[in-house]
């Protein structure tokens, strides 16, 4: 394939090249703003009649359509061509498989399928209040918590974090109601504060687990914490109220309640042949081993990705290029396995995306290194044969080159220019 930087002009993009990775990015970028932000960053008006339903939620069609446009060709509200009417829209939609509703025809008891979710006599179940981050992470799949307060102590409802497992269901709080259901994905793992914690860009080391967003739901505090007893450890204190604090355990009974007052269908199942289930006890930031789930490898990837978008844009560290987001991935710069626990915890600094046309093979080969002032050079690997995939890049200045990565590249220069040495 050949880099973006070599082509020609710009192509006149269609509708029909819409892909509908896209559409699912750009559903998740409609929860992460709301309504009216969404709609705002296109050009088109919100529909209150033809629409997709996602987790319960009416999501106009066009500027769906338009955003997940702009996503894909990384182009500006201008960018997307015209659409004509709720035919055309309705098309391209049932093209990607997705369901254009139109609400004034729609049976109403037909129109919002409950959430489903299979529990086992194993699964847990926990309380996170999120009041102030919320809408940031529960889209993200992110809990994090310190692992110690600014004196060095350790704080229990912080610590409950570390029991969390694969499989388990999280009922996140933001007030005045729980708003969202998740299931846990990966084992917790230590990083420094992930995007949207308060802490974030500060290194204050804490724990780190991912999660599956299920259904945004709305259950009122007075309501859950009636149907919740008080006790010792979940979030009712014993007057009755919501206790202070983060993560809390709750007892199944009132658990299973809470769900059906939110409005999620349980599926039992008495033995586990849920794929989460099958994820061994490894911890997801600290090295996966062969024997766990692809889904939490997935998770992991997709979350540095994320992390990295949130800083940089769509935007390739090596080339510079602009790209539609599915191909950048999360580059190490430093693998993990050579990473002391510090350096593996900073998620921000040790990995950067690179683009799938030729930047980040390029990379994790050799062909290409970063030098001590960030510029991209010659690798130690034998160039002559690549020149042609380089010549683009070679001078350029890496964009996630910074003093807290310096090391990072300087340690991937070495580390091929050593088993290069190896091979004489
Ligand atoms: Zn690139």
């Amino acid at each position: 394939m050949r880099p973006k930087c070599c082509m020609n002009g710009q192509m006149e993009r269609t509708w029909s090249e819409l892909d509908s990775h896209n559409v699912a990015k750009a559903i998740e970028l409609w929860h992460e703003l709301g309504n009216e932000e969404f709609i705002s960053r296109t050009r088109f008006k919100e529909s209150k009649r033809y629409v997709v339903i996602d987790q319960g939620q009416l999501i106009s069609s066009k500027p769906l359509l338009a955003m997940a446009f702009q996503l894909q060709f990384s182009c500006s509200k201008d960018g997307p061509p015209s659409l004509t009417g709720g035919d055309q829209t309705r098309s391209i939609l049932k093209r990607l498989r997705y369901d254009l509703i139109d609400l004034r025809t729609a049976d109403q008891n037909q129109l919002f399928e409950p959430a489903t979710i299979s529990i086992d006599p194993s699964t847990k179940f926990w309380w996170a209040n999120q009041t102030a981050n919320f809408d940031t992470v529960f889209q993200e799949g992110t809990l994090w918590a310190p692992r110690s307060d600014s004196r060095g102590r350790q704080v229990d409802h912080w610590r409950n974090l570390d029991s969390a497992s694969p499989g388990d269901v999280v009922f996140h709080y933001g007030t005045p109601e729980i708003r969202g259901v998740s299931r846990v994905e990966t084992m917790p793992g230590s990083t420094y504060a992930p995007h949207g914690y308060a802490e974030s860009g500060t290194k204050t080391a804490g724990n780190l687990v991912l999660t599956k967003p299920i259904s945004r739901v709305q259950v009122h505090r007075d309501l859950a914490l009636r149907t919740l007893a008080s006790d010792k450890y979940g979030p009712v204190n014993t007057l009755g109220g919501l206790r202070n604090g983060y993560f809390f355990p709750l007892n199944t009974e009132g658990a299973l309640a809470l769900l059906g007052q939110a409005g999620v269908k349980i599926v039992t199942e008495t033995a586990s042949t849920d794929v989460l289930h099958d994820i061994t006890s490894e911890p997801a930031f600290e090295g996966l081993s062969d024997k766990s789930s692809i889904v939490a490898v997935r998770r992991e990837q997709r979350f540095l990705r994320d992390q990295q978008l949130k800083r940089r844009g769509n935007v390739c560290s090596l080339c510079g290029e602009s790209f539609p987001t599915a191909f950048l991935v999360a580059a190490h710069i430093k693998p993990r396995w050579a990473c002391t626990e510090d350096e593996r915890m900073d998620i921000h600094h040790v990995s950067m995306l690179a683009c799938l046309f030729g930047c980040d093979a390029l990379f994790e080969l050799g062909y290409i290194a970063i030098n001590d002032d960030g510029k991209i050079e010659h690798g130690s690997q034998g160039f002559q044969q690549v020149e042609h995939k380089t010549k683009c890049i070679i001078g350029l200045t890496c964009l996630a080159f910074n003093d807290q990565s310096r090391e990072y590249y300087s340690w991937h220069r070495q580390h091929h220019a050593n088993s290069q040495n190896k091979l004489h």
